[in-house]
């Protein structure tokens, strides 16, 4: 095993600057800059550039072995164990200063890997991985249990405990952000992590490791293995050493993952597709709502499993809402993600890109009508780069493929309804459940929505909001369980219950 000393942080550099540091091509395991078994590295690519810009280590299931090893010793480890929870709350804090202090650098890498805009990832998602870890930082001290009345004289009491291994797999849409909803509480309960990043989208999450050791994790607690899903991920949903996986990603590949934890029978949470439904009713702030429309579908190139991809309009309203929403659209710059002022960057990878392209195609077939964009940008923007006009169809069929299919690219399809009933009954139509959301000034109205759309996250009068202390997850084939806020805690604790006999 080759070791390397973990690097410090470098001085912030100005926004957009410079080129960022990138993390040794290797895994990171018990504390450690680790070779690959395989002694293989694949290119990571920048979908702005169709190139590669960086180098990972390509893993596979003797290097999961070792990490999963890593983790289950510093479980035991007292060092972790016995580390009094103000203790482990100030690591958690230090973390997040450790990533605002690398805001800038952990960005650029970020808007590289994913295509994602500079402006998205300095100013909201890296600073929200922070504000994640300060949350769960709060919580390390609160995992308090329970004293429970038993007959006679005897007393229960539950006790919060760690679940153990944890093997967290996220997808390429949010990478730093999403491996933080899942290893900050993972930790903040006791638990150690093996993190099993997208191989498309890797580079922070390895930073995410060396800053956590850098921030005073005893080494094994948090391990990064890279490489591809079915030689990674796969070997870490069967790992007879993990006892609970978290997953983000296809509803395909999750329901994978739950047979495969099934043999070990590994604890799991998975966070799904989604199709969800955006409402909006005539007597909403027209503005607000059609900027809502918006940011609810073309928010990191529709690349976000809550994106409002079915968006439901008010008859009375549809048409006038339509020509408005075109227009807004159209002001929407698509273009290299760095630069200021564009707001939607390249689709993630090729094949996404494709696949996009190809929903778009079977959606004019579809009969449905092109509204706006519809057409790949590549060849405008000089023959490089996955870019994809935001796409807007109206009068979309609610069974077509085009209303009920995750597309997960800048793709809205716009249907009409007639009232409240019908509102619900479109909203329902989909085997999804992961959001939705309301606009109306009618207060009695939106509560009527809120206690009655079947969805894991209901929003009114706003759309892709986030907080840490606002649990996430769905219903249906947006999977189950949820992260973050206190619900999280439940997802990475176990409860030891003890009998105390007198008399
Ligand atoms: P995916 O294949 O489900 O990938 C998600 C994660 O699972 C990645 O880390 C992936 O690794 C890993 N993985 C893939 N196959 C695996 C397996 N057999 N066992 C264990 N882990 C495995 O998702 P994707 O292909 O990247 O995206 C496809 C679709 O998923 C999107 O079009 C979208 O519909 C949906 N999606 C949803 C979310 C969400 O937030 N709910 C996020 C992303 C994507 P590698 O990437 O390294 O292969
Ligand atoms: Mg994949």
């Amino acid at each position: 095993m080759r070791a390397m000393a973990v690097q410090t942080s470098p001085p912030e550099k100005a926004p957009g600057t410079g080129s960022p540091e990138y993390p040794p091509a290797r895994h990171f395991i018990a504390g450690e800059w680790v070779d690959p078994v395989s002694g293989q590295k694949v290119a990571t690519i920048d979908p702005a550039t169709e190139e590669a810009h960086g180098e990972l280590a390509r893993g596979g299931p003797e290097d999961v072995d070792r990490a999963a090893a890593a983790a289950a010793r510093a479980l035991e480890d007292p060092a972790w164990r016995d580390l009094p929870p103000a203790r482990r709350a100030r690591i958690l804090w230090r973390l997040a200063e450790l990533v605002d202090a690398r805001r800038q650098d952990l960005a650029l890498l970020e808007t590289r890997d994913t295509g994602k805009t500079l402006f998205d990832s300095s100013r909201i998602e890296i600073p929200l991985v922070a504000e994640i870890f300060r949350y769960f930082a709060g919580w390390c001290t609160k995992l308090e249990g329970g004293v429970v009345p038993l007959p006679g004289q005897a007393l229960g009491l539950t006790l919060r405990t760690p679940v153990g291994v944890c093997g967290l797999i996220t997808p390429w849409n949010f990478p730093m952000l999403l491996a933080a909803w899942k290893v900050a509480p993972a930790l903040a309960c006791g638990n150690t992590v093996v993190l099993k990043p997208s191989e498309q989208t890797s580079l922070t999450s390895l930073w995410m490791a060396a800053l956590g050791a850098e921030a005073g994790l005893p080494p094994g607690v948090l391990n990064v293995v890279t490489g591809s899903g079915s030689e990674v991920g796969a070997a870490l949903a069967a790992h007879p050493g993990v006892h609970k996986i978290s997953f983000t990603g296809s509803t395909e590949v999750g329901r994978g993952i739950q047979r495969q934890a099934a043999d070990t029978l590994k604890r799991v949470t998975l966070e799904l597709g989604g199709k969800s439904p955006n409402i909006v009713f005539a007597d909403a702030d027209r503005k607000a709502a059609v900027r809502g429309a918006l940011t609810g579908i073309f928010y990191n190139k529709g690349e976000v499993c809550a994106a409002g991809s079915r968006l439901l309009v008010e008859r009375t309203i549809y048409d006038e809402f339509l020509e408005q929403l075109a227009a807004a659209a159209s002001r929407m710059r698509v273009g290299p993600p760095a630069e200021e002022g564009v707001r939607v960057g390249p689709v993630c990878n090729e094949a996404q890109y494709r696949s996009v392209l190809e929903a778009i195609e079977e959606g004019r077939r579809s009969g449905a009508r092109l509204v706006f964009g519809g057409r790949s940008l590549r060849e405008d923007l000089g023959g490089r780069g996955w870019y994809i006009e935001p796409t807007i169809f109206a009068e979309v069929d609610p069974d077509s493929r085009l209303a009920q299919e995750e597309i997960f690219g800048p793709v809205l399809a716009v249907l009409p309804f007639e009232d409240e009933e019908d509102a619900l009954r479109l909203a329902h139509h989909t085997r999804y459940g992961l959001a939705a959301a309301v606009w109306t000034r009618d207060l009695d109205r939106a509560l009527g929505f809120v206690q009655r759309l079947r969805a894991g996250t209901i929003w009114v009068n706003a759309y892709n909001l986030y907080d840490p202390a606002l649990p996430f997850g769905g219903f249906g084939d947006s999977g189950f369980g949820r992260d973050l806020g206190r619900a999280a805690l439940d997802a990475y604790t176990e409860f030891r219950s003890v009998w105390i006999q007198r008399g």
